[in-house]
């Protein structure tokens, strides 16, 4: 059977979700966008990458595309509920960067800077007052903490979810357990989506397959460098030393990130060691690796059950950065891929600058330096606040 769509969006995970959304809600209405399908694989959205994170929105980065993006984003999160009409548990417990070398100091200082002159407020906290923020924690090595009372833990079920219902009320089709195995260029433009059922015929396609990526470009005989690569996360059981108000701790030493998850933490740790690769089976030696690194910082975590642990897949790009944009050399396709662990708290602001590059309008956001062409002309990007 042979269907027609104006937009096919490829991939229904929270970044599809947000395209879809923002393409029907600011361009719809104007009646330039038509009709929208988004197909996924799996039987329901929401259910890869974005399923498994850990829910870390943040401002503090130290390139400006990447703030800005921050900006846009926890805005639209702020009002998630307004704009979507579901609810949207966003705790803006803050995130805290802890410093424990001169060097780190120094680095965290002049990304502050950076995060100020764009309106964001980052603190700087003396161990004491980390202390009273976060009691448990070992302190006695570190210098300093960076904070930002806006960055928090967002729900990622809560986000599918929102956008999935919004985007059914918006009259966006949503075809889930299909599985998009070739694309049609006529003249070098996408004219088709080809599936496991059907072929729809359409102008533009979005690709938004998350760790899928590369390989939904390669149908389109485009080399995008997007890997998929495992990312652990480890929960503990109960724990009474962890308040409401505990925030999204960052180690710089050890690279361990922590922060409640009811009734006790969730933890995890990026290892650099683990190779591209789609396994996402969780590994014993990954969990120790993050309980110790942990452990470092929060020792009475010693006593701690372990609750559960899952893997699931970073899409990793050469400078861990997204690429968004026109496919070079082919019409009607657009990346939206690569977000390296932070296309959860992108993905509002990717899901609006999607929706001008299809409307054909200046995107509202500088996308300069996340284009695709960048990795070929050696334009990478110099981010330093990665996990
Ligand atoms: C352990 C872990 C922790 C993380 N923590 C954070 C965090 O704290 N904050 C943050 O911002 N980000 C975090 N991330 C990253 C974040 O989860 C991702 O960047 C984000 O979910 C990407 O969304 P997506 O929609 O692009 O990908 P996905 O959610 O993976 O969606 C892509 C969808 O495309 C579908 N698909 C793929 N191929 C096909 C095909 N051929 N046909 C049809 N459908 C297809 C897949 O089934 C999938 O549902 C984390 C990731 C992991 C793994």
């Amino acid at each position: 059977m042979s269907k027609t769509a104006d937009i096919v969006i490829v991939g229904g995970g929270v970044i599809g979700l947000s395209c879809a959304f923002y393409m029907a809600r600011d361009i719809y209405a104007g009646n330039a966008a038509g009709k929208i399908v988004i197909i996924e694989k799996e039987p329901v959205t929401g259910a890869g990458a974005t399923g498994k994170n850990a829910g870390g929105i943040r401002a503090q980065f130290s390139s400006p595309e990447n703030i800005i993006f921050s900006i846009r984003s926890i805005e639209a999160f702020e009002s998630f509920e307004e704009e979507t009409g579901s609810p949207l548990v966003f705790n803006q417990c803050g995130y805290l960067f802890l410093q424990s070398t001169e060097e780190q100091v120094a680095r965290f200082e002049k990304q502050a800077q950076l995060q100020r002159s764009l309106g964001v407020d980052t603190q700087f906290l003396t161990p004491d007052e980390i202390l009273k923020l976060a009691p448990a924690l070992r302190v006695d090595d570190l210098i300093r903490g960076n904070f930002f009372n806006r960055d928090g833990i967002a729900d990622p079920g809560d986000l599918a979810m929102g956008y999935y219902n919004a985007v059914k009320r918006q009259g966006v089709e949503v075809l889930t357990n299909t599985t998009v195995t070739g694309l049609e260029l006529t003249d070098n433009t996408v004219s088709a989506v080809i599936t496991n059922r059907d072929t729809i015929h359409c102008q533009k396609v979005i690709n938004a397959a998350g760790p899928f990526a590369a390989e939904i470009a390669k149908m389109a005989g485009y080399d995008l460098p997007v890997a998929p690569v495992k990312r652990q996360i480890v929960v503990s059981g109960p724990l009474d030393y962890i308040n409401d108000e505990f925030p999204m701790v960052v180690d710089v030493s050890t690279g361990a990130y922590f922060h409640k998850e009811t009734p006790g933490l969730l933890m995890g740790w990026a290892d650099p060691a683990t190779q591209p690769g789609y396994d996402e089976s969780t590994d014993d030696d990954y969990t120790d690796e993050i309980l110790m690194r942990t452990l470092e910082r929060l020792p009475r975590l010693e006593d701690a059950e372990i609750g559960t642990a899952w893997g699931g897949l970073y899409e990793t790009t050469p400078d861990h950065q997204a690429i968004i944009g026109a496919a070079p050399g082919i019409g009607g396709l657009i990346f939206v891929n690569g977000f390296s662990g932070h296309g959860l708290m992108h993905a509002p602001a990717a899901g609006m600058v999607v929706a001008d590059l299809v409307s054909g309008i200046a995107p509202r956001i500088d996308l300069t330096n996340f284009s695709p062409d960048r990795f070929a002309k050696g334009a990478l990007i110099h981010e330093t606040n990665v996990i």
